[in-house]
């Protein structure tokens, strides 16, 4: 049997690096793509430096995202260049940056092998070994079959997607340009990713699944039902969350999952985005933050312990100092629990771009996000302290030194708070995934810290 090293240097073109950039729905996505190169007989490593395809799955939502994603393209080129004789390296480019920038890219960045927009993620392996044909490189090809334990997949939680694209128009948004009209997904297409993460992951647990798609409040009611159904029936399976429901009159047919299903997390994720009705109407959204009111009042009737995440974009063209106030007040006379604070960013392509101009500066916008958050920050301090004192089950991400990494059920993996749980000796038999009462003892800006309650 060949080393690896000698296989390269016969061209063999074995092993992949993937980073994934941007949202957990690109990580659904990097599972579709990890899995068809496990069935194609290329493995994983934990490090661009040692793979010989480097693919990046990327994202391009907002201009923060796109330099991001240059960034990370431009240092796999460094990579490829600076390679020993011995190492030949493929660049893939893939996902949402592929699809709105291919002929750029092309032109501009010609050390990239492989470019593949949205929707071909199964393709990739077969993609990347024609090329290499091309070259007259081959792939490696043996009989280990998929044997290829992915050692990354050690999260407790997994991304499902329920559908994929969007069919709104909000005006500061490019998604449905690059990710096309809003399909949602049957429960077969859902279970097949269910059984994909499992077949990579080699038996480890999921102990969280969450339900994501552009647009989840379109998915149909009567499939989403099956799928919690489904996903509560495995005991490994502890909570199951659901993200993005774009705020209208559909997410009240909902609150019933909330009621038959207690796997499903008290936690709901509604991007209102902004709360003038002036500037919704610019965006292109819903315009009734009456609706937003008593979406979260009813929300905290069908599940008392629920928290509530939304986002808002702030310096939206023609925003005045008046929207910005009914922000705050909105806030101050509903509970939100969490909240993410965008820049507006003037993406190419986007209706508000074609309309308006980005007509207020970056400092006015970084001035306003600071005082909403200032604000938010004052408003949960009271909330947070009731907690301090109290027990409840957290579920355990991760371990370092002296810490357990773990996280309450109102809180989504990477997006929300972590509990610091002080590790003890007793500690070694718990596992990733586990769940484990604590008892709170502070509250950060954010975060928590807390001690392990076992009785
Ligand atoms: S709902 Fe609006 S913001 Fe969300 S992906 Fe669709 S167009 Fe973009």
């Amino acid at each position: 049997m060949q080393n690896l090293r000698s296989k390269i240097e016969n061209n063999f073109f074995n092993s992949y690096y993937i980073e994934t950039l941007g949202c957990p729905k690109n990580k659904a996505d990097s599972r579709e793509i990890r899995v068809s190169m496990a069935h194609n007989n290329f493995f994983e490593v934990e490090n661009s430096k040692k793979a010989d395809i480097i693919i990046v799955n990327t994202c391009s939502f907002i201009k923060e995202a796109s330099k991001e994603t240059i960034e990370t393209i431009l240092k796999a080129v460094e990579l490829k260049n600076n390679k020993t004789k011995s190492q030949k390296k493929i660049i893939v480019v893939v996902g949402c940056f592929a699809q709105r920038y291919e002929k750029e890219l092309k032109e501009e960045i010609s050390d990239i092998d492989i470019i593949v927009g949205t929707g071909r993620y199964r393709e990739i392996p077969l993609l990347i070994k024609d090329y290499l044909k091309s070259l007259n490189f081959s792939s490696f090809s043996s009989d280990t079959k998929t044997s290829f334990a992915l050692k990354k997949t050690s999260n407790s939680y997994a991304y499902i997607r329920i559908g994929q694209g969007c069919s709104r128009k909000c005006g500061f948004c490019v998604i449905p340009q690059i990710r096309g009209r809003f399909i949602a997904y049957d429960i077969e297409k859902i279970k097949n990713q269910f059984y994909d993460e499992k077949e990579i992951r080699s038996g480890r647990c999921v102990s969280e699944v969450i339900l994501v798609s552009q647009d989840s409040v379109r998915a149909d009611v009567d499939v989403l039902d099956a799928a919690i159904e489904y996903f509560s029936s495995f005991e490994e399976v502890k909570w199951i969350r659901l993200h993005y429901l774009f705020p209208e009159k559909k997410i009240f047919d909902l609150f019933y999952l909330f009621e038959k299903f207690p796997k499903l997390a008290s936690y709901l994720d509604i991007p209102f985005q902004h709360i003038s009705e002036r500037v919704l109407k610019l965006m292109n959204r819903p315009a009734d933050s009456r609706l937003f009111s008593s979406l979260l009042k009813e929300a905290r009737l069908v599940r008392k312990n629920i928290e509530i995440r939304s986002s808002f974009i702030l310096g939206y063209p023609d925003e005045t100092e008046e929207d910005v106030d009914k922000i705050i007040q909105f806030l101050g006379e509903n509970q939100i629990d969490k909240v993410s604070l965008f820049s507006y960013s003037h993406e190419d392509g986007a209706y508000a771009a074609k309309k308006f101009d980005d007509n207020i500066s970056e400092d006015i916008k970084a001035e306003r996000i600071n005082r909403i958050r200032e604000y938010h920050l004052k408003l949960r301090e009271d909330y947070r302290k009731k907690i301090i004192g109290t027990v409840e089950e957290v579920m355990i991400d991760g371990f370092n030194k002296n810490e357990i990494e773990a996280r309450r059920q109102q809180d989504s993996p990477v997006i929300d708070e972590v509990v610091y749980v002080e590790k003890k000796d007793n500690h070694n038999e718990l596992k990733i995934g586990d769940l484990i009462p604590v008892k709170f003892t502070a509250a950060m800006e954010y975060d928590w810290l807390a001690e392990y309650d076992k009785k």
